[in-house]
């Protein structure tokens, strides 16, 4: 890949920052040759710096580096995206991104959470006591949010039937786990599904 630095007199290039695991937008900043050459060398994002007017390894001081997943370019070679796992808050406010608090894909993050506790086996943990309880107690919930879910779909109580919904999705991320899969695995299955519909 070989961006087009030489389209600007000043040589920088906007890239656009972006959380592999969720898919969040966390920052822009400017990438001039140099910087670009860095980031590929080293493996965190390396911007040219407009008010410093100097490379700045993002993280420098706060410890709060951006480790990059991948970088491609746009159809005419002129913007950046880099997918990165950033090690703590992008933003020098301390805010998950630059942008605002708002988390626009939150399933990845408790599936994160959910694998976390699969794997710590918290004593405390309601999450990880159902994974020690085995798949056959996690199915078993899973029909009981389901059979409650139904129950508030009859009433007319918005607040209960949110909460209903959300222990149902929360509980059959966990059985998708236990079985091995993630809410990815299902996506792809669906996607498959969909070749064949009308066009909206
Ligand atoms: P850092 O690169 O995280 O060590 O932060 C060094 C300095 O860069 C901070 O004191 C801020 O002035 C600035 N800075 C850090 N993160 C951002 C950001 N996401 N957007 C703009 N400026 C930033
Ligand atoms: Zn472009
Ligand atoms: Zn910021
Ligand atoms: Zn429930």
């Amino acid at each position: 890949m070989t961006p087009d630095f030489k389209k600007y007199t000043d040589g920088l290039l906007p890239a656009i920052i972006q959380d592999e695991l969720t898919g969040n937008v966390l920052m822009l900043g400017y990438m001039n040759e140099s910087a670009f050459l860095q980031t590929q060398e080293c493996g965190q994002v390396i911007f040219y710096s407009r008010s410093k007017q100097r490379l700045w390894r993002k993280g420098e001081t706060s410890g709060n580096y951006l480790n990059v997943v991948k970088m491609s370019l746009d159809c005419d070679r002129d913007c950046l995206l880099i997918k990165v796992n950033p090690v703590g808050p992008v933003c020098h406010t301390g805010s998950e991104n630059c942008f605002s608090e708002l988390q626009l894909n939150f399933l990845p993050v408790l599936e994160n959470v959910i694998a976390q506790r699969r794997l710590n086996g918290n004593e405390q943990s309601y999450t990880s006591s159902l994974f020690r309880r085995g798949i056959n107690k996690i199915a078993q919930k899973v029909g009981e949010e389901a059979v409650e879910l139904v129950i508030e779909a009859k009433d007319n109580n918005d607040d209960l039937f949110k909460n209903e919904a959300a222990d149902l999705l929360f509980h059959y991320l966990i059985l998708l786990q236990a079985k091995g899969f993630s809410l990815k695995d299902i996506e792809a299955v669906l996607k498959a599904r969909n070749t064949g519909s009308v066009p909206a």
